[in-house]
């Protein structure tokens, strides 16, 4: 498969799921969390779709289109694991969708983060929460869900908090 035919598979995955997750989460109150702001398509795309629920984004290095870059109160900067710390004050049991876009070139770095991140992030779920990533986790608590038709296993991953 030519790398710009795995380019549109991935981004067709993500809106896909991401479509799926803010549908599977209506009714259930809460807040997104948003993990790796990238360039912000992924941010964008959930303004459109998950609004009008606030939307909190983490991300290492803000380096996204103007356009696509939340505001200070909606942003927490640095490595994940040194702002996850300093949210959960705020966001303890408030997220309703989780997506989690984090993955590098560097497998084994994107394999320890996700081990990290898995339980990581339990505290900010809302009970029913919808969790979307790009990389596998495994968690207990964290059941996984079908994906959209279409979607190659493996290649996104959804689960519900139970
Ligand atoms: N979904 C985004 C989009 O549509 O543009 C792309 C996200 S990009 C693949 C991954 C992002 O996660 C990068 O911006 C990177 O800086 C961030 N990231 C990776 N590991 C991180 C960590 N440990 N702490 C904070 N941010 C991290």
């Amino acid at each position: 498969m030519s790398r710009l035919e795995s380019f549109i598979r991935r981004v067709t995955a993500q809106r896909d799921c991401l479509n799926r997750a803010v549908a599977l989460a209506d009714g259930l109150e809460g807040v997104v969390l948003e993990l790796g702001l990238g360039n912000g398509r992924t941010y964008d795309h959930l303004r459109e779709v998950a609004g009008p629920r606030e939307i909190f984004v983490f991300e290492r290095r803000v380096a996204a289109h103007p356009d696509c870059i939340p505001d200070d109160d909606h942003l927490f900067t640095g490595d994940f694991r040194e702002s996850f710390p300093r949210a959960e004050a705020r966001l303890a049991g408030r997220a309703a969708l989780v997506h989690g876009d984090f993955g590098s070139g560097d497998r084994q770095a994107t394999a320890a983060l996700a081990r990290w991140i898995g339980p990581a992030m339990l505290p900010f779920l809302a009970p029913g929460a919808i969790v979307v990533t790009d990389q596998p986790l495994s968690v207990a608590a964290l059941v996984p869900l079908p994906l959209p038709d279409g979607v190659e296993p493996g290649r996104y991953h959804m689960w519900r908090y139970e």
